[in-house]
C-alpha cells in the first residue's frame, strides 16, 4: 500500500514517514534503517557484474580469434580485459543502490577465477595481467560508477 506502512509490532497503518506507531508506539524508522543497511552489498548486482566482465571479456577474445586479431599477441586482450571489467566495475557502482564498492571488486575477483579456470592460466604472469590489473580497473569503474550516482 502506497503511502502507508504497516506497524510490524501490532500491524497497525501508518503514514509512510511517521517515526512512531500511533497504536503502540513502536519505532517504525528501525525497518527503514536496516533496508538501507541492506542495500550495502546486493549478490545480483554482484553477479550481473561478474556476467559483464566475463561476458564482454570472452566474448570479445573469441571475436579477435575470429578475426584473426589474436596473432597480434596478448596486449589486444589485455586491453579489452580491462575495457570489460571497467565496465562491469562501472554499470554496478552507477546503477546499484548505496555506497557499493565492494560489490565491483568482488564480481572481479570471481571473473577473474573464471577467466582463469577457462584459460587454464595459473602463472604469476597470468595472474598479474589477467587478475591484478582487471580487478584494479574494476574498482576504478567502480569508483567512478558510485561518482556518477553521487555516493562518494
Ligand atoms: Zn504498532
Amino acid at each position: 500500500m502506497v503511502g502507508s506502512r504497516s506497524c510490524a509490532a501490532c500491524d497497525e497503518i501508518n503514514d509512510t514517514n511517521a517515526k512512531f506507531c500511533r497504536k503502540c508506539g513502536a519505532d517504525l524508522t528501525e525497518t527503514s534503517y536496516q533496508w538501507a543497511a541492506g542495500g550495502g552489498f546486493d549478490v545480483w548486482w554482484m553477479l550481473g557484474g561478474v556476467a559483464v566482465m566475463f561476458g564482454v571479456q570472452t566474448g570479445a577474445g573469441i571475436l579477435l580469434g575470429l578475426m584473426g586479431i589474436s596473432r597480434l599477441g596478448t596486449l589486444p586482450l589485455v586491453l579489452i580485459a580491462l575495457v570489460a571489467f571497467a565496465l562491469g566495475g562501472f554499470l554496478v557502482g552507477r546503477f546499484s543502490k548505496g555506497k557499493t564498492i565492494l560489490e565491483p571488486a568482488v564480481s572481479a575477483v570471481i571473473a577473474v577465477a573464471l577467466a582463469m579456470f577457462v584459460k587454464g592460466h595459473f602463472n604469476l604472469l597470468a595472474i598479474v595481467i589477467g587478475g591484478i590489473l582487471p580487478f584494479l580497473a574494476a574498482l576504478a569503474g567502480g569508483w567512478l560508477g558510485e561518482k556518477a550516482q553521487g555516493t562518494i
